[in-house]
């Protein structure tokens, strides 16, 4: 057996932690560039309490999820400023915004150098500045992974810019900072993070540590996801929903993710649905899909009975099998209303470019039984 395990270089997770952010920045620059989602407003407090610390500010506002058309403009603005350090407040847009700066800071030449699949895929040779990551949403786990998903307009798919140079300096997981979050942003990011956790869990690429990471991240989302959507307030299950989504990310930035993931970059590129609404909607389409082909094509596949302990992981009945998981997740889908994909326009002439182009994603190679194209336009068709 051999694995790698490698994160951020300091997590820190509590109520209140993004109050030790400005005295911790302070150590790391002293001209911040702070990349937060839509609303600028949810990052104010922390911009008092940085310019407190006489650290400079040059805010830098993501308006959806990024493009290389956005990030190029975020790090022309950031080497305008000359910032010495990033800071990225808010959902995985923000966040991975900022990770692409900070890495674009220190290293020359163009965004598309760096890029995976449609770019040169380079890789990067120079640290970028420290980076500060504090998601407020539950969610991606891009505050601990070493990737930032860029939109490609001209190639209308999602690709990654990847290093492990990338991984933040410093995580700050507040889940204080999630309570905002309306019911459906709280729905689609929460099963965002339950379907990293099962994708990883069920991927070929899987270890020790991964395991035990993903089981108590499917404990915690199994319980709490439905709490949170119910009751924005509820602080337990905010506080499980935000380490389900830290461990998603430790988890994926570790092994592989699987045929979620590889439809929703090319989905995600085509039609508008956020990230989180496309994972939900194929999340239940692609674990029956998957069971289905096992039980099928590889009856001994160890892929198997990792279904049925997430199962019992998220039903929380020990003698919980694959088929009953299924169950649970297809109810948990219908009671959070995850819409469908028809609703952002995807048609089904579509389909064989979405299929085409996933075969070639990183993600679909972790998937535990490769899915054939009909069984992959199945999946679309019903997700639609
Ligand atoms: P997001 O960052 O796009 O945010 C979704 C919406 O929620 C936005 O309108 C935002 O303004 C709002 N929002 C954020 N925090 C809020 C709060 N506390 N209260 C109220 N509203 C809030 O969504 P996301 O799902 O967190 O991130 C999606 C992006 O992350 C996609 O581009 C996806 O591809 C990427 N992603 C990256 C990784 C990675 O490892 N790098 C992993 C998964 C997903």
């Amino acid at each position: 057996m051999r694995f790698e395990f490698a994160t951020a270089t300091r997590i820190i997770f509590g109520d209140g932690t993004i109050q030790q952010v400005p005295p911790l920045a302070a150590e790391m620059g002293s001209c911040a560039f702070v990349v937060t989602g839509r609303t600028r407003q949810r990052a104010k407090p922390l911009l008092e309490q940085l310019s407190k610390h006489r650290i400079k500010c040059v805010t830098f506002s993501v308006p959806g999820e990024p493009t290389t058309t956005i990030a190029k403009a975020a790090v022309l603005q950031a080497r305008q400023a000359k910032s010495d350090l990033v800071i990225g407040i808010g959902g995985g847009s923000a966040l991975d915004t900022a990770k692409v700066v900070a890495a674009m800071l220190t290293n020359s030449g163009q965004l598309e150098d760096y890029l995976e699949v449609v770019g040169r895929g380079k890789p990067l040779t120079q640290r970028p500045v420290p980076c500060i990551t504090i998601p407020t949403t539950a969610g991606t786990g891009a505050e601990v992974t070493h990737n930032a998903v860029l939109g490609v307009p001209e190639h209308r798919r999602k690709v990654s810019m990847r290093s492990p140079l990338m991984l933040p300096h410093l995580a700050v997981v507040d889940p204080v900072l999630t309570y905002s979050m309306p019911p459906s942003i709280t729905a689609s990011t929460g099963l965002d993070a339950l379907t990293q956790l099962m994708e990883v869990y069920v991927s070929n690429k899987a270890n020790p540590l991964t395991d035990g990471i993903c089981r108590e991240g499917l404990k915690r989302a199994g319980r709490s996801l439905r709490q949170a959507y119910q009751d924005g307030s509820n602080r337990t299950a905010r506080e499980d929903m935000a380490i389900a989504s830290l461990f998603s990310g430790l988890a994926l930035a570790n092994a592989k993710l699987g045929a979620v993931h590889g439809l929703s970059g090319p989905l995600g590129g085509m039609i508008s649905a956020p990230h989180g609404v496309i994972c939900a909607r194929l999340l239940p389409l692609v674990c029956e899909a998957n069971v289905q082909a096992l039980q099928r094509r590889a009856a001994s596949s160890p892929a198997l009975a990792r279904y049925d302990e997430i199962a019992r992981l998220l039903t929380g009945m020990a003698t919980a099998q694959a088929i009953d998981g299924l169950a649970w997740v297809q109810e948990l889908c219908a009671a959070l209303k995850t819409p469908p994909l028809a609703e952002f326009a995807l048609k089904e002439q579509d389909f064989p470019t979405v299929v085409a182009k996933s075969g070639k994603s990183s993600s679909m190679k972790g998937n535990p039984v490769t899915l054939t194209d009909d069984e992959l336009m199945e999946i679309l068709k019903k997700g639609q």
